[in-house]
């Protein structure tokens, strides 16, 4: 009972700053929850990250309090409540967001993005590369969205949006791009890119679902105007992601969801919205969820360079066995090398990958991704481009949950498995 004292004694909070008061209980733990067979190669971060053993501790101690927020005027509600608020700050800082800018809990990155669609102000012009994840690709209707081609270069990647912002008409504009591939690990030129778009005068949406968990993310150093992530890519459970970003078009749009906490008055005649973010979280929402991901997000802020260092070793291990591996092509955005995270996909010459990541998981217990990765434009070209046929690949992809051990057992197995044949 700790946790519900601690808050008991700050004082409410009101407004929306980047200042956020201490929890007792979030001590700084790095440690996974692991399901006690420790053999188990996660080598699958990116589809979900395990839970780290911090934000179980503090949803343990969570659990015997929590209550529906903003309704209650009794003592788990209020602490609910202030949690579920604090929360707000917590990712506002995470996300380095701007004084001005809001918060919004949604289930995830795909929710996140929905939401942002259904605010852009009418015939808003959405430039998105074709190779997007399809929580990004998708969300964008009606005949202002261009589909532009990710070319090889990080330069003319900006050029290309450069050129469909030139050819968008008059009128409001939006470009939408991942930090990092879920397919190839890649770093996108976010800041090249918000730079061209200021240009131009249009807005970026960044999506971070695969960057935010690997790297410090910064909506002020970016300049970008709004980003959208998902907790279970942060090692936290499932269920609760966010938006952050400007508060303007969010407040003008129709409400995402339309029921309770989204009012401030329903009379007989008329229905008065919320302007702030509850406008669009109507309903109960993930207190639980949301708090675990406040938790994940200040484990990782803390510890941003043990995460890289521990990433970028092993992520050299991979590559270079990989490299060693006969007939294994690894899937590139890229000719050049560039910043990336601990994720890479490959095929491997005469495998079906469904196969081999059956196999690895039967015979080897590594669990690895298979298939298209929800970003078929992606990952059928980059095949294509290794001269492979297909939609399909395996991913291999890094986390805190990833040890050495884990990437020399992959890199064996998948000798094994070429060396006996398909
Ligand atoms: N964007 C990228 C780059 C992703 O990798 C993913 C998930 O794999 C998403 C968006 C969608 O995330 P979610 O399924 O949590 O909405």
């Amino acid at each position: 009972t700790v946790l519900p004292n601690a808050l008991a004694s700050n004082a409410p909070e009101s407004g929306e700053t980047n200042a956020v008061p201490p929890v007792a209980g979030a001590g700084l733990r790095i440690p996974l929850v692991t399901g006690g067979d420790i053999s188990y190669a996660n080598l699958d971060h990116a589809a979900s990250a395990p839970c780290l053993s911090a934000v179980r501790s503090a949803v343990d101690e969570f659990l015997p309090w929590y209550a529906s927020v903003h309704r209650g005027a009794g003592f788990a509600s209020q602490v609910s409540t202030r949690l579920y608020e604090r929360t707000r700050k917590v990712l506002r800082r995470f996300a380095d967001a701007r004084d001005t800018d809001t918060v919004v809990f949604t289930r995830n990155t795909t929710d996140a993005f929905n939401l942002l669609a259904k605010a852009l102000p009418h015939k808003t012009s959405v430039v998105v590369f074709d190779t997007e994840h399809h929580a990004a690709l998708l969300p964008w209707r009606g005949p202002n969205v261009r589909r532009v081609s990710l070319p090889r270069t990080r330069l003319a990647a900006v050029s290309v949006v450069d050129e469909a912002l030139a050819a968008c008409p008059q009128g409001p504009r939006l470009v939408v791009v991942a930090g990092a591939s879920n397919v190839t690990g890649e770093l996108l030129p976010v800041a090249e890119i918000s730079a061209v778009a200021r240009k131009h005068g249009a807005r970026v949406a960044l999506d971070a679902a695969q960057l935010a968990p690997h790297r410090r993310i910064s909506l002020r150093e970016l300049d970008v105007d709004y980003v959208a992530l998902s907790g279970h890519k942060l090692y936290a459970p499932f269920g609760a992601g966010a938006l952050i970003g400007r508060s303007d078009w969010l407040r003008a749009a129709v409400p995402y969801l339309a029921g309770g906490g989204a009012t401030k008055l329903v009379t007989e005649e008329a229905v008065v919205w919320n302007t702030g973010p509850e406008r669009h979280e109507a309903g109960s929402p993930n207190t639980v969820g949301v708090y675990a991901l406040s938790v994940a997000c200040e484990q990782l802020a803390a510890n941003w360079d043990a995460i890289g260092a521990h990433e970028a070793e092993l992520l050299e291990r991979l590559r270079k066995g990989l490299a060693g591996l006969p007939g294994c092509a690894e899937l590139r955005l890229f000719d050049a090398p560039v910043d990336r995270v601990g994720t890479v996909s490959f095929v491997v010459d005469g495998f079906d990958p469904g196969w081999v990541a059956a196999v690895l998981s039967a015979e080897y217990g590594i669990g690895v991704r298979d298939g298209a990765f929800c970003a078929h434009v992606a990952t059928s070209r980059l095949i294509r481009e290794t001269g492979g046929e297909g939609q399909q690949a395996l991913r291999v992809s890094l986390g805190l949950g990833s040890t050495a051990e884990h990437v020399d057992r992959l890199l064996l197995a998948l000798r094994q498995i070429v060396a006996r044949g398909a």
